[in-house]
């Protein structure tokens, strides 16, 4: 049995000014054949969960690039191309195949490819022939269109937001795959789009018992595997927004009947699924209104890089500066251009800085203050869901009462070592900000005595109705006030 596998993500956000080329995935996370490293990258787990089973079982495993981009704006189409047609000479070579592994984003939009995805899944299916079984994950920020699904056999999303379950998932992944191989499973794949574009952070009510419920559904009744696909709201493509699928063996009837049922019962949810965004002020006034005690953790999404914004917009960083909040620490801030003037001042130093506010009106503006160059660490890292995460040079800045984390490559707030890595002691701080929408959750939480979200009016407005777009299928849910679901497949 010889299968093949790959891995090639990012999440575009193609209103995002930052391009992302050939360069942004070999900063990021790139391994080509026989590189990959034994932990995976959020995407990558497909390999490392089928080496160790061909290893253990004796099945012949190729493993082909894996490349991943931090979020930004649209691919190159040089970027695209050149990575899939790698890719495609990879697997080209390794035939002939029983199976293909992808590890997908789901999320990646190129000049001139408005579904990579589709494109890149329906080239693999045209080489590897019909019989084959080709099972993909995706993030369940994706947008899951028709033409990935008619040319692959199975798909699989993450179910956590915080996704801190990709490596169960590609081990489902991988299990169906093989099983399907040996004629073992019949998979047979449902989709019914909700018309819904929303956030769904499965760390709070109602999401939470959603995600129990459809994990209980799983392994009965002939279902092999529920996704509940997010979708990624900010992205000008048509097939933006959440869909459920149902992966059942050899049960179409049944599987439609179970996602169009999921999919009604989503909906019922529309409103409820994200938290309440304050503006800045309005958090920051929350938080000093608590109890001295634990810290309160303020997040700010509009500005997360991980949803594709700059991660240098300046407006929470403003309101915390101008009111003089002591015991407040902030991070991340991408200002490579300041890292390298602390590094040129060293620790202990004390000079004027601009912050911030540099890529974009949304970005704000940059912010003058007298900083003391506290901690500086070279090639820094910060820890999320058993991996690390590179923050490239680094520096913390002292600013009055506040510590600020300042980084040379744009990553969101993940792990508490993004602070405490640099010897800031959280426990002491009055007001903890971040930038991110929810992976911050499973790391800073169990900290913090409250988690309050804010709009910092960055490039990711957490009102959908705000967002661009020229592309989107209508109606949707809440461009549009009346919006059914409709059968995918
Ligand atoms: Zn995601």
């Amino acid at each position: 049995m010889r299968l093949f596998t790959a891995t090639l993500a990012t999440e575009t956000n193609s209103f995002a000014p930052i391009p992302t080329a050939r360069a942004s995935f070999e900063e990021a996370f790139y391994a080509p054949p026989g590189t990959h490293p034994a932990a995976p990258n959020l995407c990558s787990a497909p390999l490392v969960v089928a080496r160790r089973r061909a290893q253990a079982e004796g099945w012949t495993l190729i493993e082909g690039s894996c490349a991943w981009a931090e979020p930004a704006g649209t691919c190159t189409r040089q970027a695209y191309e050149g990575l899939r047609d790698e890719i495609l000479g990879q697997l080209e070579a390794a035939l002939p195949l029983d199976g293909v592994l992808l590890g997908l984003h789901g999320a990646m939009v190129a000049e001139g490819y408005e579904d990579c995805e589709g494109d890149l899944i329906a080239r693999v299916r045209a080489l590897v022939g019909p019989k084959a079984i080709i099972g993909v994950e995706h993030d369940p920020h994706c947008h899951l269109t028709q033409k990935r699904l008619e040319h692959c056999n199975l798909l699989i999303t993450f179910k956590e937001f915080p996704h801190t379950d990709s490596v169960e998932r590609a081990e489902e992944v991988v299990e169906l795959t093989l099983r399907a191989i040996k004629g073992e499973i019949d998979p047979v794949m449902s989709c019914v789009d909700c018309r819904t574009i929303a956030s769904f952070p499965t760390t709070r009510e109602p999401m939470r018992s959603f995600v129990d419920r459809v994990k209980a559904l799983e392994g009965r009744g002939g279902v092999l595997s529920i996704s509940i696909v997010h979708g990624f709201p900010y992205a000008d493509v048509p097939d933006v927004g959440a869909r459920i699928l149902v992966v059942a063996d050899g049960a179409k009837a049944e599987g439609d009947a179970l996602a169009m049922a999921l999919a009604r019962e989503l909906n019922e949810l529309r409103g409820r699924t994200a938290p309440d965004y304050l503006d800045p002020d309005a958090a920051i006034d929350a938080a000093l209104a608590l109890p001295l005690g634990k810290p309160v953790v303020i997040t700010d999404p509009s500005d997360n890089p991980g949803g594709g914004a700059a991660g240098d917009s300046t407006q929470v960083l403003s309101r915390l500066l101008a009111r003089g909040i002591e015991h407040v620490a902030f991070a991340p801030l991408w200002d490579p251009v300041a890292v390298r003037l602390c590094f040129l001042a060293g620790e202990g130093a004390r000079l004027p800085l601009r912050l911030g506010g540099k890529t974009a009106p949304s970005s704000g503006v940059p912010l003058d203050v007298e900083a003391e160059v506290v901690r500086l660490v070279a090639d820094a890292t910060q820890s999320f869901a058993g991996g690390t995460m590179a923050l490239g040079d680094a520096a913390l800045i002292r600013v009055g009462g506040m510590e600020i984390v300042l980084i040379s490559k744009r990553t969101q707030s993940l792990g508490r070592d993004l602070f405490t890595g640099f010897g800031v002691e959280l426990e002491a701080k009055r007001i903890v900000a971040l930038k991110s929408t929810n992976h911050f959750h499973a790391a800073f939480a169990p900290i913090a005595q409250a988690v309050l979200y804010t709009d910092g009016g960055g490039p990711i407005p957490r009102d959908v109705t705000k967002v661009p777009y020229t592309r989107v299928q209508r109606p949707i849910w809440p461009l549009d006030a009346v919006a059914e679901p409709i059968v995918v497949l």
